[in-house]
C-alpha cells in the first residue's frame, strides 16, 4: 500500500482550484493527471524577455513584450484545418500576425478586440514575409509591468494550456507538496550540499538551479536502481533449470539466407545462458532490419528441444500475427506447434489453445499480453522472448516469469541503440547481446549535409526527384517550447511548397484531425501525393518502398538516435536512396561532428555511442514522443554524472537491510511509490 505520506501527491489534478474537465484533456495529454505530475513537470527552460516598441527592434525567435493593436481577425477559410490569425499593429506601424491554433482561437476572440491596444508577451516568429507571434503567453489590458517575471519558466504545453495557466498548476502543486524523511544516504547528501526534496522541487521551477535539478534526477535513478535491484534478488531466490538443446530442430530449418556472424554469435551466447541453471535474463539488441526474428526462432528451437515451451510477446496485434505467420513458415520443416493467442481469440478456439498450452502440444506461443493472463497455464514454460523491451514494464515480465513451475529464461528484444554505458541504467543488470551487423546486400542511404541557406537548392531537388515519379518526406523539426510553434512552421513550409508543387503535397501533424491525417497518410503511401510534409511528432508509422528521398531541416536540434530512426524510413525498396540534412548556420563544433557522424554511417550503434561522446547532455534518454524514455526528470548527463553513485547507493542500502524496514528503508519505500517503482516493493511483500 502507498505510505499515506504520499497521499496528497497522489490526489487527482481535478482536486486543484480551477480544474475541470475542460481542462483535464490538454493535462492528460501531457500526462500530468495527478498533484505529482504538475510538480514534477520542471520547466523546459527560463526565458529572459526583452520589452520594445518597435518590432524592427527584435531579432526572429527573441523573446518580446511589445504593444499592440489588433487591426483584423482573420479566421482560416476552411475551418479547423489552418490557423486563426488576427493581425495587429505596433506603435510603429509594422504588422505582425498573432497566431491561433485549434480551440485557441476563442481565447483571441475575446482577448484581442480590433483597435484596443493590448500588451502582447510571446516569441516573435516569421511566417512568410509576415512577423507573428504564434500562441502568445501573455495578453494585458493595462501596461506591461504584469506580463510575467523577468526570468519566467517555459513549460511543455499542449493545447488548450498557457504558460499562466500551467505556472499557476504548478504552484498549486507546490504547495501540496509534503516534508519527506530522507532516502538518500547521508554522506552522499551531504557530500552533494543538496536541498532536501521539498525545496529542491520549489528551486527547480523558479530558476535554472542545478543543485537542485540534481538532487531530483539522482532520486528518480536511485529510485530506478533500487526496483531493478529488488528484481534481481527476487530472480535469485527463484529457481530456473537448466535447457540444453540437442540441435535436432535447429538442423532442420531451411533458410533462404546464412546467418551473418553477429547472428551466430548472439545465438551462441544465448545458448550459453539457457545452459544454467540461474534462469537468463538477456537483452538482444539490434536495428530495424538486423534479423532477431530468427535469433529468437532460434533461442526458442533450443528450449523445445530440451522439452519445454517457449512464448513470444509482441507489443501489438499485428505485430504479433506478423511474428506467428513468419516463424510458422520459417519453423515449417521441423514439424513442431506454433499457436497465436491475442485478445480477440474467444469461445471454443481459445479453450483449444488452452488445453493445448496445458497439455504441451502447443510448442511455442506467440501473441499479445493476453498470453499471460492468469487463466493461461502452460505445461512446462522454459523460455519467454519479449520483443521490444521498452514497451513492457518489468512487472508484466514478473508476471510471465511467474508461469512456469521454476522460473522461465527471458530473452529481451529491441530495435533502439543504446550506448553500453547507459544498458545498466535502462535495463538493470541484465547480459546483452548485440546484432552489429545488417544481412549483406542492404541498400546504403547517400547522406548529405547541406545548408539551410541552399534551401532553394534543394527544393529544386525535390523537384527533379518528384519528376523521376519518387515520393519525398520533408520533417520540420520539434524544438520550440511547445509543440504549436513547431506546427507553426511546418504550416508555414508546407504553405510554400505547396505553393510550387501544388496538390502533390500533403501535411501531417499532432494538431490535425485524425481523419484528416490518415487522410493524408493515406494519400501518400498510395502513391497519390508525392511529398509529405510532417512534424516528428506523428509517428511516420507506413513503409513506403518508393519513397527514396528525405529532407530533414534544423537536422542539428535532432539527438541522433533519432535522425537515425528517422532515416530509416528510407532505404526500403530497389531504388538508392538519399537523405539530406539542412543544418543551420550557427552549428557549433559538436554539431558539426554530429551531422558529419550521421553522413559517414548508418550503424545504429556506432551513432549512439559516439553521440554520447560528442554531446553535452540535456537531452532525454530516448524519445519523449514514443514514449521510450527510461527517466522522466535526469537527463543524459546527469545519467553519466549521477547514476554511478546513486547504483552504489542502492546497492549499500539493499546489501544493509534487503526487507527496507530500517528508518532510511521506510524513506526508500516511500521514493520507490513516488516514482511508481513500487513493483519492487511489492516483491518484498511476496517474498
Ligand atoms: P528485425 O531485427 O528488425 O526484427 P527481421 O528479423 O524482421 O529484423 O529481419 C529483417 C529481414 O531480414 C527479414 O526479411 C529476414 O528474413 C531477413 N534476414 C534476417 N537475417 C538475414 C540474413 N542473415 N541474411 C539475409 N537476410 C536476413
Ligand atoms: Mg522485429
Amino acid at each position: 500500500m502507498r505510505p499515506d505520506a504520499l497521499n496528497s501527491l497522489f490526489a487527482e489534478t481535478q482536486t486543484l482550484e480551477g480544474v475541470g474537465p475542460k481542462l483535464m484533456k490538454p493535462l492528460e495529454k501531457l500526462g500530468l493527471t495527478r498533484v505529482r505530475d504538475l510538480a514534477y513537470h520542471l520547466p523546459e527552460r527560463f526565458v529572459t524577455r526583452r520589452a520594445i516598441a518597435n518590432l524592427d527592434d527584435a531579432g526572429e525567435g527573441e523573446q518580446v513584450i511589445v504593444a499592440l493593436t489588433p487591426t483584423e481577425h482573420r479566421a482560416a477559410r476552411n475551418p479547423g484545418r489552418g490557423p486563426y490569425r488576427v493581425l495587429s499593429q505596433d506603435e510603429a506601424g509594422n504588422i505582425c500576425a498573432l497566431t491561433y491554433f485549434g480551440r485557441a482561437s476563442y481565447t483571441a476572440k475575446k482577448q484581442l478586440p480590433v483597435g484596443e491596444k493590448r500588451w502582447v508577451a510571446g516569441r516573435l516568429d516569421r511566417y512568410g514575409d509576415m512577423l507573428q507571434i504564434v500562441h502568445p503567453d501573455h495578453i494585458e489590458k493595462d501596461s506591461a509591468a504584469h506580463l510575467g517575471r523577468l526570468n519566467e519558466p517555459v513549460y511543455r504545453l499542449s493545447e488548450g494550456l498557457t504558460q499562466p495557466r500551467v505556472a499557476g498548476l504548478v504552484g498549486q502543486a507546490l504547495e501540496r507538496c509534503p516534508e519527506l524523511p530522507e532516502w538518500i544516504e547521508p554522506g552522499q547528501f551531504e557530500k552533494a550540499a543538496w536541498p532536501t526534496w521539498r525545496d529542491a522541487l520549489h528551486l527547480a521551477h523558479k530558476d535554472a538551479h542545478e543543485q537542485a535539478r540534481d538532487r531530483l534526477a539522482y532520486d528518480e535513478l536511485l529510485a530506478n536502481s533500487l526496483a531493478l535491484l529488488l528484481v534481481k534478488a527476487e530472480g535469485r531466490r527463484r529457481k530456473g533449470q537448466a535447457l540444453a538443446g540437442d540441435g535436432s530442430l535447429r538442423d532442420k530449418l531451411d533458410l533462404p539466407f546464412e546467418m551473418t556472424g553477429a547472428q551466430k554469435r548472439s545465438i551462441a551466447e544465448i545458448e550459453g545462458g539457457l545452459q544454467q541453471e540461474a534462469p537468463m535474463l538477456r537483452l538482444l539488441q539490434g536495428d530495424v532490419g538486423a534479423g532477431k526474428t530468427v535469433v529468437a526462432l532460434a533461442a526458442m528451437l533450443i528450449a523445445v528441444e530440451a522439452g519445454k515451451q517457449a512464448a513470444m510477446l509482441a507489443p501489438t496485434e499485428i505485430l504479433a500475427r506478423q511474428h506467428f505467420e513468419t516463424l510458422r513458415k520459417m519453423a515449417a520443416p521441423t514439424g513442431i506447434e506454433i499457436a497465436l493467442l491475442t485478445g480477440r481469440a474467444k469461445g471454443r478456439e481459445r479453450e483449444g489453445l488452452l488445453m493445448g498450452l496445458l497439455d504441451g502440444s502447443i510448442d511455442i506461443l506467440v501473441g499479445t499480453h493476453a498470453i499471460f493472463q492468469e487463466t493461461v497455464n502452460y505445461k512446462d514454460l522454459g523460455l519467454v522472448v519479449i520483443d521490444e523491451q521498452h514497451r513492457f514494464g518489468v512487472q508484466q515480465r514478473l508476471a510471465l516469469a511467474a508461469k512456469g513451475k521454476r522460473a522461465p529464461h527471458t530473452l529481451a528484444m529491441t530495435a533502439t541503440p543504446i550506448p553500453r554505458s547507459l544498458t545498466l541504467a535502462q535495463y538493470g543488470e541484465m547480459d546483452v547481446s548485440r546484432l552489429d551487423e545488417l544481412p549483406p546486400g542492404r541498400q546504403s542511404i547517400e547522406t548529405l549535409v547541406v545548408a539551410q541557406e541552399r534551401i532553394d537548392d534543394v527544393v529544386a531537388g525535390v523537384e527533379r526527384h518528384l519528376a523521376k515519379g519518387q515520393q519525398a518526406y520533408w520533417v520540420c523539426p520539434m524544438v520550440r517550447d511547445s509543440e504549436i510553434a513547431d506546427i507553426a512552421a511546418a504550416e508555414a513550409r508546407y504553405a510554400s511548397l505547396k505553393e510550387r508543387f501544388g496538390g502533390d503535397v500533403v501535411l501531417v501533424h499532432g494538431q490535425l484531425k485524425p481523419e484528416v491525417k490518415d487522410a493524408n497518410m493515406e494519400r501518400f503511401a498510395s502513391g497519390g501525393a508525392k511529398l509529405l510534409i510532417a512534424t516528428t511528432v506523428i509517428e511516420v508509422g507506413v513503409d513506403v518502398p518508393t519513397a527514396t528521398l528525405m529532407v530533414i531541416e534544423q537536422a542539428e536540434r535532432f539527438g541522433l538516435a533519432q535522425l537515425h530512426q528517422l532515416r530509416g524510413r528510407v532505404g526500403r525498396g530497389s531504388e538508392k536512396s538519399r537523405c539530406l540534412l539542412l543544418r543551420g548556420n550557427e552549428l557549433s563544433e559538436t554539431g558539426r561532428k554530429r551531422l558529419a557522424l550521421m553522413r559517414e554511417t548508418q550503424d545504429g550503434f556506432r551513432i549512439a555511442e559516439e553521440d554520447l561522446e560528442l554531446r553535452g547532455g540535456g537531452e532525454l534518454l530516448g524519445t519523449r514522443q514514443s514514449g521510450e524514455a527510461a527517466f522522466h526528470i535526469a537527463n543524459l548527463e546527469q545519467v553519466q554524472k549521477l547514476l554511478p553513485a546513486a547504483h552504489a547507493d542502492a546497492r549499500l542500502l539493499i546489501d544493509r537491510d534487503g526487507g527496507l524496514t530500517s528508518d532510511r528503508g521506510e524513506a526508500a519505500r516511500i521514493l520507490l511509490y513516488l516514482f511508481e517503482r513500487d513493483w519492487g516493493v511489492q516483491l518484498l511483500r511476496g517474498g
